[in-house]
């Protein structure tokens, strides 16, 4: 007899079932069927609400630390648990930042305290291949590097050669060009080479990608946020102009329609949500700080866009939920037996307007303030455990993905 069926519409490797059974057993699902079946308790979907596997974001800042009057590790990981997702991968851009093993075993220790969701670390660069090899052991999942980096990039592809520490790319210069770095960068980047270029904003930068996808056989992958995906600079109003200050800038209609056929045509390989939360009055000054919170909302976001027909939901699961997983080398992102049972139950069938007034995030204000959304966040699982359904449930909990690589259901 299984911990708990749920029974109901579900997305079931890339496909919309009318009527599945997902078993769980334990952290894990231990079967998927067509039809109702088994034994046990029972969640049966009410008319309107959809199964889906929970989503894994390679990029968020959670702050803390000296930045705590911005967002904590409770907060953020409490709003990814509220937006249905239930892994995070963290940038090392803290205060302090994360450019040390000491550092990462430091960061680390408050996610194991604090954390809703499961998490992992990206190291900042780091110039020594001892340190880069320690901070994979202690399961960093890759080095980061900023605009202020990249003037030593073929350092650091030394050190993520010789370690197999995989390397993440803010690709921007200076003056903030990102066509220029990227051009820079793919001219570094060798066969063998392991890079994930960030939050790709322009369609030049992502042609020489694709580009260079099919001569190198590098590992290049590329990231696309909700906002580069969605929003262009041309279709703001002066009143959102501070609020949705970002870096890279958003960017043009044309840019952000490349970038978004970029889904389909398999060259972006994960949504992010970028979530880097600022104090109200930092985003409201003269030179407002770049970033803004996004985990609440990335998937609601992007899961309109497939009911509204504007893209397929096999593709964005595969963005959002399972190439993500496998990034990170986790048995998640997909409703699999075997897999854990990390679940959102969504309301499809509904329509409302998101106000940041309710985000659970310490950041209250979203350049997609009063967009319109089809779905709504009913209910999440993390690995099992019921952790929100409306209002969270759960403390803490949160797990270090290096220690759920092993397990299997
Ligand atoms: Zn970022």
């Amino acid at each position: 007899m299984a911990d708990l069926r749920i029974v109901g519409r579900a997305v079931v490797d890339g496909r919309l079932l009318d009527e599945v059974t997902v078993e769980i057993d334990g952290e894990f699902v231990s079967s998927v069927s067509i039809g109702e079946n088994g034994s046990g308790p029972k969640l049966l979907l009410g008319k309107g609400q959809l199964l889906l596997p929970s989503a894994t974001d390679l990029h968020v800042h959670l702050r803390d630390w000296n930045q705590a009057y911005k967002e904590d590790v409770f907060t953020g990981t409490s709003a990814a648990a509220a937006g249905g997702v239930t892994t995070v991968a963290e940038m090392p851009n803290t205060s302090p930042p994360i450019r040390s093993p000491e550092a990462l075993k430091e960061r680390l220790r408050l996610l194991a305290a604090r954390a809703i969701v499961d998490y992992s670390v990206h190291v900042g660069p780091l110039e020594k291949v001892e340190d880069a090899n320690r901070a994979l052991e202690l399961g960093a999942c890759g080095m980061k590097l900023y605009p202020a980096d990249l003037e030593k990039i073929e350092d650091y592809l030394k050190v993520s050669r010789e370690s197999g520490m995989r390397l993440v790319v803010h690709a921007e210069l200076k003056g903030g060009d990102e066509v220029e770095a990227v051009r820079m960068l793919l001219s570094h980047i060798k066969v063998g080479d392991v890079v994930r270029f960030a939050h790709i904003s322009r369609a030049e930068s992502l042609k020489m990608i694709e580009l260079a996808r099919k001569e190198l056989d590098a590992r290049i992958t590329v990231e696309a946020t909700p906002h580069h995906l969605l929003l262009s600079y041309d279709e703001l109003d002066e009143n959102t102009r501070k609020i949705s200050a970002v870096r890279p800038p958003l960017a043009s209609i044309a840019d952000k329609q490349y970038i978004f056929s970029g889904l389909e045509r398999c060259s972006v390989d994960f949504i992010a949500s970028d979530h880097a939360p600022h104090a109200l009055e930092e985003k409201l000054s003269e030179q407002p700080a770049p970033g803004f919170p996004g985990l609440e909302i990335t998937y609601p976001l992007m899961l309109t866009e497939c009911l509204e027909g504007r893209l397929g939901i096999s593709t964005l699961i595969k963005k959002l939920c399972k190439s993500p997983a496998e990034y990170l080398g986790i048995p998640k992102g997909d409703i699999r037996r075997g897999f854990y049972a990390d679940l959102v139950v969504f309301d499809t069938n509904v329509r409302w307007s998101v106000s940041a007034k309710s985000f659970l995030s310490k950041a209250k204000y979203t350049p997609f303030e009063g967009r319109r959304f089809s779905v709504r966040v009913a209910s999440v699982f993390r690995r099992g455990e019921l952790i929100y359904d409306g209002e969270l449930l759960v403390k803490g909990g949160g797990a270090h993905v290096r220690d759920l690589r092993q397990k299997r259901g």
